[in-house]
């Protein structure tokens, strides 16, 4: 260990310094050896800490070359639960082994009697036991729910569900209470500050969510910052009174107002260029979500509005002219934004939240469902240029809460997008007032590497330095 590359977000540079004891003993302590990059606290700005917290507890299945190596990875995971209690898995693809469906055989072979749930990688497929499906009142002679179906080879129940038929064993595998979501809430914290944060953002919290985080911050048990927004669905406005924390605050709520591009649900105002005749649906009357966004203000809270197509952003525009929130409302995602959109957006004094990860995961489909509309997707540096303040996220776990790739992604996009090294930390700073003391990221630079050069983040893996340790 050598050298330390500190980054000073004022005079937008790297310096480099010899290491002192203290900092070379933090270093190494995080198994980081050879020249480091320290950066100031890094944030994620939209995730989702529950999903995150269950899917650690699930054997992932991600890449398994045959149904029998799913099955072999589960068994393994059967091994260190207690008899009778659920093994549960997810990211199965049959693609992978020739495209055949999985049958329940060859779980009740190797697990014979166990509860075992395995979810397909898209989420839209279980692959069940016998004893699942059991335990969930599924016979043979169930019929086909509305939205979904139950998979038969020669008339006998496989065990793979297809949508909406993966409910009732979902429901019966479902864990609930107290102690399971403060377990999950903790371990999506630790998970994070393994990655090298300091904190990030809930975006979508049930009252009851919120209570738990505030209790476990008031216990001194919270790992990392936590702010959280309540979920508004189904026309509630959700509220809930809590006294301020050290490390967790509710900030506002959060709206959906269209879907995603991977499954042609986000709102654009003209065709998906692949599929003739589709362009998403708004989930809102432009009317009722201007008077849910005023109410909310009135309520002296947030709000974090989710629009992915234009015809989306277009819809949350008009509702925040109405509404009058300025800069306490954010938009999600943003990803199809024309210019003048981006405008609209800064006159009106709007943030903006974005997750540069997804240009890398999206890469493969993304320009055949937007055609020439690609130039205006993904864009980050047209909103700082606009004046637009910017947070990024990665919306874990859709995407690993990894700041290296958050930075890859804005270094290194198309030219008049890119960020520089300052723009890209500036976007996952804390918010003000909590985090800032939290711990510092660290990386190890490969020998050799130019800093200022970002292609040494492709796999690079930052782990968290205690404050005390810093330069
Ligand atoms: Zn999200």
């Amino acid at each position: 260990m050598n050298t330390a590359w500190t980054f000073d977000p004022a005079a937008g540079r790297w310096q480099s310094r010899t290491v002192d004891p203290a900092l070379r003993g933090a270093l190494e302590g995080a198994g980081l050896h050879g020249d480091t990059a320290v950066f100031p606290p890094l944030w994620d700005h939209h995730g989702h800490l529950l999903w995150l917290g269950s899917l650690l507890e699930q054997t992932d299945l991600r890449g398994s070359a045959s149904a029998l190596e799913a099955v072999e990875r589960l068994a393994s995971a059967a091994a260190e639960t207690a008899p009778g209690s659920w093994v549960r898995g997810f990211g199965w693809d049959q693609n992978l082994w020739g495209g055949e469906f999985p049958d329940r055989d060859l779980l009740d072979r190797r697990l014979p009697g166990v509860p075992v749930l395995a979810n397909r990688v898209d989420g839209h497929a279980g692959w069940a036991s016998t004893e699942a499906l059991r335990r969930a009142g599924i016979s043979e002679d169930v019929q086909d729910p509305q939205g979904g179906r139950f998979l038969r080879r020669e008339g006998r129940l496989t065990g793979v569900l297809l949508d909406r038929a993966m409910e009732p064993v979902e429901e019966a595998a479902r864990e609930t209470g107290r102690e399971v979501l403060e377990r999950r809430f903790l371990s999506a914290c630790s998970h994070l500050r393994s990655r090298g944060l300091c904190g990030a953002t809930d975006m979508g919290l049930e009252p009851e969510h919120a209570e738990i985080l505030s209790r476990l911050d008031r216990a001194g048990r919270l790992p990392i910052a936590v702010v959280g927004y309540l979920w508004a669905r189904d026309g509630r406005l959700p509220s809930v009174d809590l006294p301020p924390g050290k490390m967790f605050r509710l900030a506002g709520r959060k709206f959906f107002t269209d879907g995603a591009l991977g499954s042609r649900g986000a709102a654009l105002f003209e065709d998906y260029s692949d599929a003739p005749g589709e362009r998403g649906h708004l989930l809102w009357e432009t009317g009722d979500l201007g008077e849910a966004l005023r109410r909310t203000a009135a309520d002296g809270m947030e709000a974090a509005v989710h629009a992915i197509g234009d015809r989306a952003l277009d819809q949350v525009l008009a509702a925040a002219e109405a509404a009058r929130m300025g800069p306490l409302l954010r938009v999600e995602h943003a990803q199809v934004a024309p210019a003048r959109s981006v405008q609209r957006m800064a006159r009106l004094g709007l943030r903006a939240s974005l997750q540069p990860c997804h240009r890398l995961s999206d890469a493969d489909w993304a320009p055949a469902r937007l055609g020439s509309r690609s130039d205006d997707a993904y864009g980050l540096a047209r909103f700082l240029r606009a004046g637009i303040p910017l947070h990024f996220g990665t919306d874990f776990p859709i995407e690993e809460p990894d700041p290296a790739r958050t930075l890859l992604a804005a270094l290194t996009h198309r030219e008049g997008e890119a960020l520089t090294w300052s723009e890209a930390l500036w976007a996952c700073r804390p918010p003000e007032g909590l985090g800032g003391s939290g711990p510092l990221p660290a990386a190890a630079l490969p020998t050799g590497a130019d800093p200022h050069d970002p292609s040494w983040l492709r796999g690079a893996r930052f782990a968290a330095l205690a404050r005390d340790a810093s330069p």
